[in-house]
């Protein structure tokens, strides 16, 4: 999916640059709080992380900052295995 730089930006002022994950199941307890580095968007190293929406488009999500969640690329794996199945 493509965002745009300036709202990808807001999204990771507003993460702080840790994983904002709070899925149960993953192996964190409440949120997931692994650090990111900005750079590494997308890749599988220690410090990668994915943009992704909370609520996809098609259930009526918005694709503003305040929908957007940065995540790990751990978390984001398990995400894409669990819609997946
Ligand atoms: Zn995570
Ligand atoms: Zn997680």
């Amino acid at each position: 999916m493509a965002f745009s730089e300036t709202m990808l930006r807001h999204a990771w002022a507003w993460a702080g640059g840790e994983c904002e994950c709070k899925h149960d199941g993953h192996g964190h307890s409440e949120r997931c709080t692994a650090v990111l580095k900005w750079e590494k968007r997308g890749k599988l190293v220690p410090g990668g992380w994915e943009c992704v929406l909370q609520t996809p488009l098609e259930q009526g999500g918005a694709e503003r900052a305040e929908n957007f969640l940065i995540v790990c690329l751990r978390c984001h794996r398990k995400m894409r295995k669990k819609s997946e199945l």
